[in-house]
């Protein structure tokens, strides 16, 4: 109600700039998916429609693989126990990808894995270091 009301009155006044929380918080709940994406050495190049720019190395995105097998499951107390992931230098060379409906990467590596879906979010966070690899 907020929002509509501030809008409003931006309108009214011949003005559509936004009042800097707001726009922040606007800018927080756009969806953010890569528009471009390009493997660049070992690493993976990703643009972004903010026009921001992140690079991924294959062993990070690898270890912070998120499919059951390599990040665990919660179990009925909704605790993750981290499997014990046996990793080889194959393990860290990217074969190809696939982009999965339109929200997420599926890698596929050279050593055959290739079950682990990261959600465009998940990738972002990943380049920020927000999650731990
Ligand atoms: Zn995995």
């Amino acid at each position: 109600m907020a929002l509509f009301l501030i809008l409003i009155v931006d309108h009214h006044w011949g003005s559509f700039a936004l009042p800097r929380r707001l726009s922040c918080l606007i800018f927080q709940r756009m969806r953010l998916i890569p528009i471009h994406i390009q493997i660049i050495g070992n690493e993976i190049a990703l643009k972004w429609n903010d026009e921001k720019e992140s690079y991924l190395h294959f062993e990070k995105l690898r270890r912070a693989c998120p499919c059951a097998g390599c990040g665990g499951e919660p179990d009925v107390m909704g605790h993750v126990i981290r499997p014990q992931v046996t990793y080889t230098p194959a393990s860290f060379v990217l074969k190809s990808y696939q982009i999965i409906g339109g929200y997420a990467l599926q890698p596929v590596w050279q050593d055959g894995h290739s079950s682990g879906l990261y959600s465009f979010d998940f990738l972002r966070r990943l380049t920020l270091g927000d999650v731990p690899a």
